[in-house]
């Protein structure tokens, strides 16, 4: 007989860990064991009890769920609305156990199991549905969400396949297809009630004086649910991915006259729209599949929301009480349009009043001041998928025009290109950008002339990261460190990591930091040996740079020191260096030529200088392919340095670099994104800080020949260039264009920033040398990075976007 699981009812929150023992998690997951998979304990893979587990630990997930939209709906509350095509959010178990406190018990279940709890864990694939920052943001919010009580939704794509897999073949990026729902996935509850009918293409009526709009095409999007289980298990929010389905399934005529794929066709059609994720970071794609895609969430997501609201309230007029929209980047920009679509045709209200209530519902987060990263899409394309869509664009263009009194040169329609960053602008109550310095730029550069006409409307809220996930999940030995010295309350309140300051003088505790850090390490380093068959000594420095290739992001700089150091190691060889690992991870787009080239370059250093016994005990390389949320958890509580060293101006905020401060990481970095505000908290004597300043490198950009001048005046930067050409990292052919391109354009100004760098790199060198003074800096790193959990940027919204206030559950 197994014993239903209860959690009891406390008058404050579920107490899930007091009632439950190991033996009952244990009897529970052989129940489903049994009685899910079908499976006798004797027959059961890793895969079956994987499972068992995750059904077991769902089954607590629902209670708080369940209670919550049920609170939610009870109160009358203001939902948030989070529209993404994006959400990175890696596994799922592991940080289920930790929010809903079953660390222990289930330890001890696993254990009466005799089960190995990793090896669980690492058998479920990363839902990788995002590719880089604004994806992982994206999952990052909707913990904190709950972890807030604030009633929310995430809408998504339920996307097929994720992020593709990254390999190497001869040091080459190859990219293979990513199929994480070819085997169940444990998490999700599809909601078959819930399907809404999406069309596109067609025309535009007029009936009794109203549009109306005949799709040519249409597809039924497909709710499947997933409950984001917030700290402490109190309460929980869905994340809502859309699937998307064919209207009719399967044409007869054509499959009873014998030819079967033909009558396969309006299927295979419908499912590409929720088949792949695009793998393009930070560049516009201008397919009309992607504009699809982008259709297709939003308008599942407003009709979604608009019977919700219908059903809850039915007065238009609450609508901004209700409701508010949050719009990550433009992706669902044609959020505007749709609601104000949806208002006047369906419900009939003038212009004026949809476009009022749109603009006080919606709102909107700029993530990239990057001319190539700004969506637009031809007038032709527009007009022709979204014809309705494209009139109500002009409409809003034309009142903007008349209302603003705005100057000729802006506005959404620009010759035959709608610029969807002007939509979302215009159509939204707020625009945020993701940092401090970003949010200057964003009024000072992409939304000059339109912060001008509105200059309320922009405001700032930094980014963050959930503490949950990256610091208690991810770091074991540091989150035992932590509750031992400070007690747990950080993990709800970041802030009260500050309470490690007076320790950062505690030579016992300095001790103990650095034993945490150095188990992590010593972890780490037995993955790459095993995995890559790079030798990395726990006692060097682990510096680390993660994140997408991009040329912004500066890798090239990164590798180019690297072939500097080597140069000079050799040079004196039995110097005083300190030895270094320096670890690379992440994927490039696949149509981005030169992120590859980077990539390969790395990859044929790493080769030519691991295996160089003059300096291998000094300098060690290691690209562990295919970084993905999994390996960031990995590798961020294993690393000393952080290397933040994109261009400044050009990273919007970076969210890699808080994951890395809180784990008590020093950073390298420029004046850019959230790196100026780390720098200000932790101390500027607790940063090795490099490079020109925003306004300096437009300058220097501007400034005929300066990738020529500033490579002739570096002796390092040029015996490294020289390097490479003289071929003695592969064939030297291979890395013409490279070259070329860095030394007659050097867009991003490696050369300009490279002598800075290679001093600031010498300098954490000093430092790393005298142990007690890294580690106390280690230690104020992280005791002033409560700033960056996601909670406070959740709250900042709330306050000053959503005005949405957290629920208590009955
Ligand atoms: C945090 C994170 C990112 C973002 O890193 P940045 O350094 O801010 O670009 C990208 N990918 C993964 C897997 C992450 O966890």
């Amino acid at each position: 007989m197994i014993v239903p699981l209860r959690v009891r009812r406390n008058p404050e929150r579920l107490i899930v860990t007091q009632v439950l023992t190991a033996e009952d998690l244990r009897d529970q997951i052989l129940h489903h064991l049994t009685h899910t998979q079908g499976r006798g304990p004797e027959f059961a893979t890793v895969f079956d009890w994987r499972l068992a587990v995750s059904y077991t630990v769902r089954d607590l997930m629902v209670g708080p769920w369940v209670g919550a939209i049920r609170a939610a709906r009870d109160q009358g509350a203001k939902r948030v609305y989070y529209l993404s095509m994006e959400f990175l959010i890696g596994r799922i178990l592991g940080d289920a156990i930790v929010n809903l406190g079953l660390d222990q018990p289930m330890a001890g279940a696993l254990g009466l199991l005799g089960l190995d709890q990793q090896v669980i864990l690492d058998d479920e694939p990363d839902a990788a549905l995002g590719n880089g920052g604004l994806g992982r943001l994206a999952a990052c919010f909707m913990e904190s969400l709950s972890s807030l009580n604030c009633p929310a939704f995430g809408y998504g794509i339920r996307y097929e396949h994720g992020l593709f897999r990254q390999r190497f073949e001869g040091g080459q990026q190859v990219e293979t297809p990513e199929d994480w729902l070819n085997q169940p996935h444990p998490w999700e509850f599809v909601r078959i009630n819930y399907s809404y009918t999406v069309g596109f293409k067609g025309h535009v009526e007029t009936v009794d004086g109203r549009a109306v709009w005949r799709p040519g095409e249409s597809v039924i999007a497909r709710a499947y649910d997933t409950p984001v289980i917030g700290w402490e298990g109190t309460w929980a929010n869905s994340l809502r991915l859309w699937g998307a389905l064919p209207t009719t399934l399967l044409d007869l005529k054509r499959f009873n006259a014998g030819d079967h794929t033909a009558a396969a066709e309006p299927e295979a059609l419908a499912r590409t729209l929720s088949r792949v994720l695009y793998p393009d970071d930070t560049t516009d794609s201008g397919k009309e599949l992607r504009l699809k895609q982008e259709y297709f969430l939003t308008s599942a997501a407003l009709q979604d929301i608009m019977a919700r609201f219908m059903a809850e309230h039915g007065d238009l007029d609450l609508l901004p009480d209700k409701v508010a929209i949050q719009l990550n980047d433009t992706h669902p920009a044609i959020a505007g349009p749709e609601l104000m679509r949806l208002l006047m045709d369906d419900h009939g209200l003038p212009f004026e009043r949809a476009r009022d209530l749109a603009r006080a519902t919606l709102n909107y987060t700029n993530h990239t001041l990057l001319p190539e990263a700004l969506e637009r899409w031809s007038t032709w394309l527009m007009g022709r998928v979204l014809p309705r869509h494209m009139q109500i664009i002009q409409m809003i263009d034309d009142d903007h025009r008349k209302t603003s009194g705005r100057p000729a040169h802006i506005g959404i329609v620009h010759g035959d290109q709608v610029h969807m960053g002007e939509l979302a602008f215009i159509m939204a109550g707020r625009v945020n950008g993701v940092s401090a310095l970003h949010t200057e730029l964003v009024k000072d550069t992409v939304f000059a002339d339109l912060h001008r006409l509105h200059p309320d409307r922009i405001v700032n809220q930094t980014n963050g990261v959930t503490p949950r996930r990256w610091l208690r999940m991810a770091n074991p030995a540091l989150t035992g460190l932590l509750d031992d010295t400070i007690g747990t309350g950080w993990t709800r309140d970041l802030d009260q990591l500050n309470r490690l300051e007076p320790f950062a003088h505690d030579a016992a505790f300095l001790d103990q930091l650095r034993a945490a850090k150095r188990a992590n390490k010593v972890a780490l380093s037995d993955g790459l040996l095993a995995g890559l068959g790079v030798k990395a000594d726990p006692d060097a420095i682990f510096d680390v740079q993660v994140k997408r290739m991009h040329e912004y992001k500066r890798q090239l700089l990164n590798i180019l020191e690297a072939i500097a150091l080597w140069h000079r190691i050799h040079e004196a060889p039995n110097g005083n260096w300190t030895p270094r690992v320096k670890i690379f991870g992440g994927k490039a787009a696949p149509g981005y030529w030169l992120a590859k080239s980077v990539i390969h370059l790395i990859n044929d250093v790493a080769t030519a200088i691991n295996n160089d016994p003059v300096t291998s005990e000094f300098l060690q390389i290691a690209y562990p392919p295919n970084y993905n949320v999994s390996m960031a958890e990995d590798l961020i509580p294993a690393a000393d340095l952080s290397e933040q060293i994109s261009t400044a101006g050009k990273e919007a905020s970076g969210t890699g670099n808080m994951k890395f401060t809180m784990n008590g990481a020093l950073t390298i970095g420029t004046l850019d994104g959230a790196n100026v505000e780390i720098r200000e908290l932790v101390g500027p004597e607790n940063f090795f800080l490099f490079g020109l300043t925003a306004a300096e490198a437009a300058a220097e950009k501007a400034r005929p020949g300066h990738a020529r001048a500033a490579i002739e005046a570096s002796e390092n930067m040029k015996i490294a260039l020289q390097l490479i050409a003289e071929g003695r990292f592969g064939r030297a052919e291979s890395w013409y264009s490279l070259l070329d391109r860095t030394w007659n354009d050097d867009p991003f100004l490696v050369a300009s920033d490279f002598d800075s760098y290679f001093a600031a790199q010498r300098a954490v060198d000093r430092a790393y040398a005298d142990p007690a003074s890294w580690d106390r800096m280690a230690c104020l790193n992280i005791a002033r990075s409560g700033f960056f959990s996601s909670d406070r940027t959740i709250r900042g919204y709330m306050r000053d976007i959503w005005h949405a206030k957290p629920v208590t559950p009955a």
